[in-house]
């Protein structure tokens, strides 16, 4: 079971898009603030490590999923991030949108990918691979919304007891 956990004023229509097309179990959680002190002012984003440490006081596998742009030191912008081999990822919606098929299956991809970090799965070489990390949305659309069969042996029993 993964809890989603909507940041702020997300749409609930795209939670439900979200939940409805993951292959996994979920459970959606009341919404909470985003956290302030994510803000950075000089950028217009927001850190996304706060919202990891928000969704740590919720148990179990958590996904927060907000529709700010988050970014993370070093890099410009992330689609998400997530606790290698933890519990808890956080996707965003905030550069996603193209037509509504296009943004269901990116948002999905980009939830498949932070899970499978919190499952332990590493950055895969593969560009078919959701787990090929997305430089660009170029890349995102490019890959599958599910694991190369080298990635999903690693992690198959974690996956099984994951799936609707
Ligand atoms: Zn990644
Ligand atoms: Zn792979």
């Amino acid at each position: 079971m993964i809890k989603i956990l909507p940041f702020g004023d997300i749409d609930t229509a795209d939670i439900k898009a979200l939940c409805d097309n993951l292959p996994f179990k979920t459970e959606i959680a009341d919404r909470i603030e985003i956290p302030e002190k994510a803000y950075d002012s000089e950028r217009n984003q927001y850190l996304a490590e706060y919202f990891i440490e928000e969704a740590k006081r919720f148990d179990g596998r958590v996904l927060g999923v907000t529709d700010v742009d988050l970014y993370t030191y070093g890099l410009n912008f992330i689609f998400g991030e997530a606790e290698m081999n933890g519990r808890i990822a956080v996707i965003s919606i905030f550069r996603l949108r193209n037509g509504k098929k296009t943004f269901v299956e990116r948002m999905v991809k980009e939830a498949v990918h932070e899970i499978g970090h919190t499952i332990g799965l590493i950055h895969c070489q593969n560009p078919l691979c959701v787990m090929h990390f997305s430089n660009c949305l170029t890349d995102t659309d490019i890959k599958n919304a599910w694991y190369c069969p080298k990635c999903e042996r690693l992690v198959k029993s974690e996956i099984e007891g994951l799936m609707k």
